[in-house]
C-alpha cells in the first residue's frame, strides 16, 4: 500500500481491494513504527481517523456516493486548524491551544471523505527553512537522517517522503511548501495567492501565505487542488478560480510552449544543483517545450524585500498572542503589562522574536518610509518583471533551492539560512503559482527539485507541465531505502 499514490490508493478502495479502515490502520502503523526516527508528526488522531474510516466503509457498503478523496489519509501542518485538536504552530506559546473551528481547507478535505490522520511539525509559526526552529521537536530528512527536511513545512514533506501518508498540507509564505518538497523528493504546490482559502491558517505574512498540497505525485497534488481551489467568503482575498479540471483534458503535449529561464539570475548556482537543473531542462525540451531566456535579475532583491514585508506582517499578526486571548499566560505576571511581556518572552522562540523586532522596526514611525514603503515599491517592480517575463513565455523554470538538504546545525548564520529562499520568495511576492517536482539526486542520493512557475491563475498549466515532466523523469516514485519496506 505504501508504494501507491493517493489516486491509486483511492482506486483500490473503490474496487474493494482495501477498506478505508484497513488503509487507515496501515498508515497509522507506519507512523507508529517509523516516525520515532523521523519526527514528522506532532500528533496523530487514531480515534478520529478510524471512526471516519468506519463511517465511510459503512456508507460505501450501502451503495452511497463517496467523495473524491475517500479513504486517503492526509496529514495537516500544525498551523492549520482541525476543530477540537491542538494547533501548536510548533510554539511553546500555543502548546495548550485547541482549534475552535475547522480551517476551510480541513473542511473541504473532510467533505470529500479524506481521513485526517494527524498534525505535522514545522518551524515555529512557519518561520524558517529547515524545521530547526520548531520549539517542540526535531524532524529528520528520510533520505538522510542527519539532514534537515527543509522548512517550514518539513514535517509534511518528510511524512510523504517516508510514505507515512500519501498527502499532506503545508503552507508557503516564501517557499515553505516547495523547498521541503525538494529536499524530501516529493511534489509540492504553492497555489496562486487567493486560490486556497487562508481561513483557519494561523497568519504569518498575510499578503504572502498560501496553503498548498504535498504528495507523491503531481496527479495527487492536482486532485487536492480540485478540492481546495474554491472561493471562500470567509477569506476576503479568496479569488474565483475557473478550472477545477486540472489533468482531465491533458494529452501530454507541449509543442510550442515556451519555458523561460532567467539565466543571468541563476549564474551562481553550485555545480551539482546546476547540472541537475540542466538535465531537467533537457527533459522539458524532449516534451516539445521551447526554451527562451528571460530577465528576472530584479529577484536578487527579493530576499531583502521579503524579509521586510514578511516580518512587518508577522509583527502585526503575532500581536494577538498576548497570553490573554491566546497562548500560555506567564504564571508570575502581577499586572497586565507583565502578563504581556512575560508571556511573550517565555512563549516565543528566538527566531520569532527576531522577526517581531525587525518587523516592528521597519514599520516604526521613523523608518517606515525607508524600509517598509521602499520594500513595497521593489515588490511592485518584481511583479512588473514577472509580468514582462510572461509576455515571452508560458512558464518559468528554476531550481527550487540552491543546494540539496544540508546537515542539521550546518547553517548558523541567519542570513545564509535566508538565502535558501532565493528562488522561491519572488513567487510569493508576486502572488504566482509554482510547483516543485523531484528532478533527480546528487551523488549522496539527496533529492533536488525543479520549480515551474506560472502566471497568475495558471495553476493547472504548471501542474500539467510537472505531470508530463514526472512521466518522463519519474523521480517522485523513488522511496528512501530505509523506509521502502512493510512494517511487521
Ligand atoms: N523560509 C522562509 C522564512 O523563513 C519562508 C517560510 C515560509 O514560507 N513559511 O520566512
Amino acid at each position: 500500500m505504501y508504494t501507491l499514490t493517493a489516486t491509486e490508493l483511492h482506486a483500490r478502495f473503490l474496487d474493494h481491494t482495501f477498506s478505508a479502515e484497513e488503509i487507515t490502520r496501515y498508515f497509522l502503523k507506519r507512523i507508529e513504527k517509523f516516525d520515532p526516527e523521523i519526527g514528522a508528526f506532532l500528533a496523530t488522531f487514531p480515534e478520529r481517523a478510524l471512526s471516519k474510516a468506519r463511517e465511510l466503509d459503512a456508507r460505501y457498503a450501502r451503495g452511497e456516493k463517496v467523495g473524491k478523496l475517500a479513504a486517503i489519509p492526509i496529514g495537516i501542518k500544525d498551523n492549520i486548524h482541525v476543530k477540537d485538536e491542538l494547533t501548536t504552530c510548533a510554539s511553546k506559546f500555543l502548546i495548550n491551544y485547541r482549534a475552535l473551528f475547522d480551517a476551510t481547507a480541513t473542511k473541504l478535505l473532510e467533505a470529500e471523505d479524506a481521513i485526517i490522520i494527524g498534525k505535522t511539525n514545522l518551524d515555529e509559526f512557519a518561520m524558517g527553512s529547515s524545521n530547526e526552529h520548531s520549539a517542540l521537536q526535531e524532524t529528520s530528512n528520510p533520505w538522510c537522517l542527519d539532514c534537515v527536511p527543509g522548512g517550514s513545512s518539513g514535517g509534511s514533506a518528510a511524512a510523504v517522503a517516508a510514505r507515512l501518508c500519501p498527502i499532506t498540507l503545508g503552507s508557503d509564505t516564501g517557499g515553505s511548501v516547495r523547498q521541503p518538497a525538494a529536499f524530501c523528493g516529493v511534489v509540492g504546490l504553492k497555489p496562486t495567492y487567493g486560490r486556497v482559502s487562508r481561513y483557519g491558517l494561523v497568519a504569518f505574512g498575510s499578503s504572502l501565505d498560501q496553503i498548498g498540497p504535498m504528495a507523491v505525485s503531481t496527479e495527487d497534488v492536482a486532485l487536492v487542488m480540485e478540492v481546495l481551489g474554491r472561493r471562500d467568503p470567509h477569506d476576503a482575498t479568496s479569488i474565483q478560480a475557473h478550472s477545477d479540471d486540472y489533468l482531465a483534458q491533458f494529452d501530454g503535449h507541449f509543442e510550442g510552449k515556451k519555458i523561460g529561464i532567467p539565466l543571468a539570475f541563476l549564474k551562481d548556482l553550485n555545480p551539482e544543483a546546476s547540472a541537475c537543473f540542466d538535465r531537467a531542462i533537457e527533459v522539458l525540451k524532449t516534451l516539445g517545450c521551447e526554451i527562451v531566456e528571460i530577465d528576472l535579475d530584479i529577484l536578487k532583491y527579493s530576499i531583502a524585500t521579503y524579509y521586510i514585508i514578511a516580518t512587518a506582517e508577522a509583527s502585526t499578526n503575532l500581536a494577538r498572542f498576548d497570553g490573554i486571548r491566546f497562548g500560555v499566560r506567564a504564571k508570575e505576571a502581577k499586572n497586565l503589562t507583565d502578563a504581556y511581556s512575560l508571556s511573550r518572552t517565555a512563549g516565543f522562540g528566538p527566531e520569532v522574536k527576531k522577526r517581531i523586532l525587525l518587523g516592528t522596526y521597519v514599520l516604526s514611525a521613523g523608518f517606515q518610509d525607508a524600509y517598509y514603503k521602499q520594500a513595497s515599491k521593489v515588490r511592485a517592480k518584481i511583479i512588473e518583471s514577472f509580468e514582462q517575463a510572461f509576455q515571452q513565455c508560458d512558464a518559468i523554470a528554476t531550481p527550487v533551492a540552491p543546494t540539496a538538504a544540508f546537515p542539521k546545525n550546518a547553517i548558523r548564520c541567519p542570513l545564509n539560512m535566508y538565502l535558501q529562499d532565493i528562488y522561491t520568495i519572488g513567487v510569493n511576492l508576486a502572488h504566482l503559482p509554482a510547483i516543485s517536482v523531484p528532478s533527480g539526486f546528487n551523488g549522496a542520493k539527496k533529492p533536488f527539485g525543479l520549480q515551474l512557475i506560472g502566471a497568475k491563475r495558471e495553476d493547472p498549466l504548471i501542474c500539467r507541465l510537472a505531470h508530463a515532466y514526472e512521466k518522463a523523469a519519474p523521480y517522485s516514485r523513488e522511496i528512501p531505502e530505509k523506509f521502502d519496506r512493510e512494517v511487521e
